[in-house]
């Protein structure tokens, strides 16, 4: 049974490394980390908001409901072009239990390649709420929280909202 790892565990801050080998545990793992995901209404799950280390993360496009299970995913290309978007973290939990929002700024599309549950090397170019959500999670694998990009003050105004977890 996964554990989700909150705002405060060093987990968080950790690079990852390559998944080297498409394990069963890895595959069932990711399928937990779906279910994870779908049971609180999130769209996107890293490796080290589980607790483990290693470069993959699974994803839903939520117009298509499209699920992606992302092995060693690497952002390629990025616009120049940059849009706005709310966006909150299943790891970064406000004192109901439940995901704080803040705008964040990134780039409005990006390429990226990824291996999938079958080993297959693939890449897609994505935009708008995938682009955005792929960004948000590749970050994770590097320890980078989308509260890293927020200014001093209004990241303290989020902090103050939030329950740094169970340490
Ligand atoms: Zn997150």
């Amino acid at each position: 049974m996964l554990q989700m790892k909150l705002c405060g565990d060093l987990v968080l801050r950790e690079k990852c490394a390559p998944v080297d080998a498409i394990t069963p545990e890895l595959l069932n793992t990711m399928d937990e980390m779906v279910n994870m995901m779908r049971e609180q209404s999130g769209v996107g799950l890293a490796a080290p908001q589980v607790g483990i280390t290693q470069r993959f993360l699974v994803m839903m496009d939520p117009d298509t409901e499209t699920i992606y299970k992302m092995i060693n995913p690497k952002i390629i290309s990025k616009s120049d072009d940059t849009s706005v978007m709310e966006e909150g973290c299943l790891s970064v939990l406000g004192a109901d239990g439940l995901p704080v929002y803040s705008n964040v700024r990134r780039p409005a599309s990006v390429v990226v390649e990824w291996t999938n549950e079958r080993g297959e090397n693939l890449s897609a170019q994505m935009s708008g709420v995938p682009a955005r959500i792929v960004q948000h999670e590749t970050d994770h694998l590097d320890g980078v929280l989308f509260i890293d990009y927020l200014s001093g003050v209004k990241r303290e105004m989020l902090m103050r909202k939030v329950n740094r977890g169970h340490k």
